[in-house]
C-alpha cells in the first residue's frame, strides 16, 4: 500500500473530521496537505496553494519558520514537559506570562494558559463566576454575546458563540447567555442609518436588555474586536465606545476575544488598541504560537487577580487547571514567535500592506455577485448576494460559497466560505506580490462561479 493510499484509507476508516459533512466525506475523500513553505502549502500530489486563511486564521509566520522549530527542539531537550500546579513553574511559561503582561493594554498583568481558545473562553466563564461569588454577587452570572460571534465549541464557549448551527442538537446554550444583534452594518443597519446611529441603536439594545434583566444578574459582555468566523464583520464606527460606556454604567465586565485579532492581524498588536477598548479580560490563541503548538491564554486585570488571590486563600486553592496549562514547548514557541513578530516589525508590515490588501478586496464590489466587501488590516470578507440592489441573499445559503471554496483549489488558492461570505486572512508575512496572487486567483475563481451560478439558476 502506498503512503498516499494508507493516509486516505486510515482517514476514511478512523478519523472524525471537525466541521465536515461526515457522509459526504466518505464519498469525496480527504484532501491531504503534505507540506508548507512560506505562505503556501502543498498537497500530496505536489500542487501548491496560497494559504489565504493562514490555516484557521492562525499561522502568522507562514508554514516553514525554522526558528519556531528550533525553539521547540531546544525546549524538548531542556524540559519536554512540566506542569504549573501546586507552586511549580518553569522558565518559558513564566517568561511568556510576563511578556504578555508587558504587551497587553491597561493592567492585564496576569496570564492563565490553556491549550485551545475554547478552553480559554470556558475558563473565562469560570473565572467570572468565581470572582462574582467571591464578591458576594451570586446572582451576577449572565453573559452577553452577539449573534454571529465565535468563541469556541466546548460547552461554555459554544454557548457564548452566536451561530445557530453550533448549538443545534448539542443542547446548547448550556449557560445563561443572551445574543444581541450582530453589528453587521451592511446587513442590519436600517435604510439611511449612519454607522454611528447603528452603533447607538445596538448600545441601546444592550442597555434595554440589562435593565429588563436587572444589572445585578449580568456578569460580562464578550466580543471579538472584529467578528471573524461569523462572517468577517468589523464594528461600525463608534461601536466599542458605546458598548463599553453601557457596560461601565452597570458594573459589567468587558471580555475581549482577541484569538484572531491578536498579534498584529489588524495592524496593531491587539484589536483593543485599534478600537480603544479597555477590557477586564483578554483572550489570546492562534497567532500566539502561529499554531505551531496548541496554546491559548486569558489575561486578567489586577482587580480580578486580587479577587482570585483572596478567594483562593479563603478556599484553600484556585482549583482550576489543565495538565498541559502553559506547556513548556508551547510557551517556548510562543516566546520565539512574539520575538520574530517584534524583530521583523510585522505589525508595521501589516499597517503598510493593509491599504493594498483592502484596495484589492474592495475592488470586487464592482462584481455582479458581490454585495459587500469589508475588512480591516490583513483580514477581509466578500459577501455574495443573489441581487445586489436589494441585498437579497441566495435562496440556498452556502451553495455558491461552497462552490467557490472548492473551485479556488483549482486556481491554487485556499480561502474559506462562511456560507456565502468568502473570508481572507493570509499570514502576516504575506508580501504585496502574494496579495496580488491571492486576488488574481480569486478573480478567476469568481469568474468560474458566475458561469456556474447561471447554469444552476442561482442568479
Ligand atoms: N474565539 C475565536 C474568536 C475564534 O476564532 C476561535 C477559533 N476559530 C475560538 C475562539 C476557538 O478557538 P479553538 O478552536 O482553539 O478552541
Amino acid at each position: 500500500m502506498s503512503t498516499a493510499t494508507s493516509i486516505v484509507q486510515n482517514d476514511l476508516s478512523s478519523l472524525i473530521h471537525p466541521y465536515t459533512n461526515l457522509a459526504q466525506h466518505q464519498e469525496v475523500g480527504p484532501f491531504v496537505i503534505a507540506g508548507g513553505d512560506g505562505v503556501r502549502v502543498f498537497d500530496d500530489q505536489g500542487n501548491a496553494y496560497i494559504e489565504a486563511m493562514s490555516g484557521l486564521w492562525s499561522v502568522a509566520l507562514g508554514f516553514s519558520e525554522k526558528r519556531l522549530v528550533d525553539a521547540a527542539v531546544e525546549q524538548f531537550k531542556q524540559l519536554p514537559y512540566y506542569h504549573s500546579f501546586s507552586h511549580k513553574t518553569h522558565a518559558p511559561a513564566a517568561a511568556l506570562a510576563a511578556k504578555l503582561a508587558e504587551l497587553a493594554p491597561g493592567d492585564l498583568n496576569h496570564a492563565f494558559f490553556t491549550n485551545s481558545g475554547s478552553e480559554a473562553n470556558d475558563s473565562v466563564v469560570k473565572v467570572v463566576w468565581y470572582v462574582n461569588n467571591a464578591q458576594g454577587k451570586p446572582n451576577k452570572k449572565k453573559f452577553i454575546s452577539r449573534q454571529q460571534a465565535y468563541h469556541g465549541t466546548t460547552v461554555a464557549s459554544a454557548s457564548l458563540t452566536g451561530i445557530p448551527s453550533i448549538h443545534r442538537d448539542f443542547d446548547l446554550p448550556a449557560i445563561p447567555v443572551h445574543h444581541l444583534t450582530c453589528p453587521n452594518f451592511y446587513r442590519f443597519a436600517r435604510p439611511g442609518e449612519t454607522e454611528e446611529a447603528f452603533s447607538a441603536r445596538l448600545a441601546n439594545e444592550l442597555e434595554r436588555y440589562i435593565l429588563a434583566e436587572g444589572p445585578e444578574t449580568i456578569a460580562a459582555f464578550i466580543g471579538e474586536p472584529v467578528i471573524a468566523a461569523g462572517g468577517v464583520i468589523p464594528p461600525p464606527q463608534g461601536y466599542w465606545a458605546a458598548i463599553q460606556a453601557v457596560c461601565k454604567r452597570y458594573d459589567i465586565l468587558v471580555v475581549i476575544d482577541e484569538i484572531v485579532t491578536g498579534f498584529g492581524r489588524l495592524g496593531t498588536m491587539f484589536g483593543a488598541q485599534l478600537y480603544d477598548i479597555q477590557p477586564d479580560i483578554m483572550v489570546l490563541s492562534k497567532q500566539l504560537t502561529s499554531s505551531y503548538q496548541p496554546l491559548a491564554a486569558l489575561l486578567v486585570s489586577d482587580a480580578i487577580h486580587d479577587v482570585l488571590v483572596s478567594q483562593s486563600q479563603r478556599l484553600g486553592a484556585f482549583v482550576h487547571g489543565l495538565t498541559t496549562s502553559g506547556h513548556p514547548v508551547a510557551t517556548a514557541v510562543a516566546l520565539e514567535n512574539i520575538r520574530i513578530i517584534e524583530e521583523r516589525d510585522l505589525v508595521g508590515h501589516v499597517q503598510r500592506l493593509a491599504p493594498v490588501f483592502q484596495h484589492r478586496l474592495r475592488a470586487f464590489e464592482n462584481h455582479p455577485l458581490v454585495g459587500n466587501a469589508r475588512g480591516v488590516g490583513l483580514m477581509g470578507g466578500i459577501e455574495l448576494v443573489a441581487d445586489k440592489s436589494t441585498r437579497q441573499p441566495f435562496a440556498q445559503p452556502g451553495a455558491l460559497g461552497s462552490y467557490l471554496f472548492k473551485q479556488a483549489h483549482k486556481h491554487g488558492l485556499i480561502i474559506r466560505a462562511i456560507y456565502d461570505t468568502i473570508a481572507f486572512c493570509p499570514p502576516l508575512i504575506t508580501t504585496q506580490d502574494d496579495v496580488d496572487a491571492i486576488f488574481n486567483a480569486f478573480g478567476r475563481t469568481l469568474d468560474d462561479a458566475t458561469h456556474w451560478a447561471r447554469s444552476q439558476n442561482l442568479l
